[in-house]
């Protein structure tokens, strides 16, 4: 299980300060809720693709002593299940459903990948705003142009990290996880 966390919004800032950062510790499993402390687990490295640089980062890793699993702490750039750090990710969406046309062959793989995604979670979206914004916001009903308005209230909410994880600590799943 991963839990999103906001530190610093760019790969390398939270790549420079990881270690000098005081660990983030979860008081109570999200596993079995058992309210013991997990215990810092070891850490592993994840891709993340940020417009045309590809970082490794470092994750934290808690363990509960209780039910065995483990919790990950992710910073909020990232979402679950996908190398292409958020802000890229958006733009990407942004670009397809807008019909620019890719800078390159690789960004065009990657926003089919995503779009296709994207339409699968439209409703759940649709929920999340209506639960937290708006329950009367009306959407258009042509998937092209309901995408675009989902997409322009993520970006209204702020920074896309903020969005994200409010979206995460709601759901307790990315946006764009089926
Ligand atoms: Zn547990």
């Amino acid at each position: 299980m991963v839990h999103l966390e906001h530190f610093s919004e760019h790969p390398l800032d939270y790549i420079n300060e990881f270690h000098t950062t005081e660990r983030v510790r979860i008081d109570s499993c999200p596993h079995c809720f058992t309210r013991r402390r997990l215990h810092l687990h070891g850490i592993y490295h994840r891709h993340v693709i940020w417009h045309e640089d590809v970082f490794s980062i470092p994750v934290q890793r808690h363990y509960c002593i209780h039910c065995g699993k483990t919790v990950s702490i992710l910073p909020s750039f990232c979402h679950s299940g996908f190398q292409l750090a958020l802000p890229f990710l958006l733009e990407l969406l942004w670009a397809f459903f807008n019909m620019i046309p890719s800078p390159n062959t690789l960004a065009h793989q990657h926003r089919h990948f995503i779009s296709r995604r994207f339409l699968l979670c439209m409703n759940r979206l649709i929920e999340y705003f209506r639960i937290c914004e708006d329950p009367l916001i009306v959407f258009p009903d042509f998937w092209h142009e309901k995408a675009i308005k989902l997409l322009e209230m993520v970006y209204s909410v702020g920074k896309p990290h903020i969005f994200a994880k409010r979206y995460y600590d709601h759901f307790k799943k990315g946006f764009m996880a089926l």
